[in-house]
């Protein structure tokens, strides 16, 4: 099981990773996301054979804002939607 994790403060939409990994979507905003069955995410679980797929996607990422790691539980297929980046000033 591993996790994608996508630093959108990093990222600037040069998009290397959408041709290593079809998950990496464009969004509404211009940057990199990640598409899962039901949601597009900065931050999602997956548990399949897909991993070399995202490593790559990390690896071609000039800003390095990819990161690929091993997590031991699915802390839910998707728990970062991309509408909980925006941040409501008061
Ligand atoms: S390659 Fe990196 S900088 Fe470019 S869109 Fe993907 S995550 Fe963002």
């Amino acid at each position: 099981m591993y996790r994608i994790t996508i630093d959108r403060d990093a990222c600037d939409g040069v998009f290397a990773c959408l041709v290593r990994d079809d998950r990496f979507v464009e969004d509404d905003e211009g940057l990199a996301a990640i598409e899962t069955d039901d949601q597009t995410a900065i931050a999602a679980t997956f548990d399949d054979d897909r991993r070399n797929d995202a490593e790559q996607a990390a690896a071609a990422c000039p800003l390095d804002a990819i990161q690929v790691e091993t997590v031991e539980e699915d802390v839910g297929a998707v728990d970062a939607p991309v509408t909980d980046t925006e941040e409501v000033q008061p």
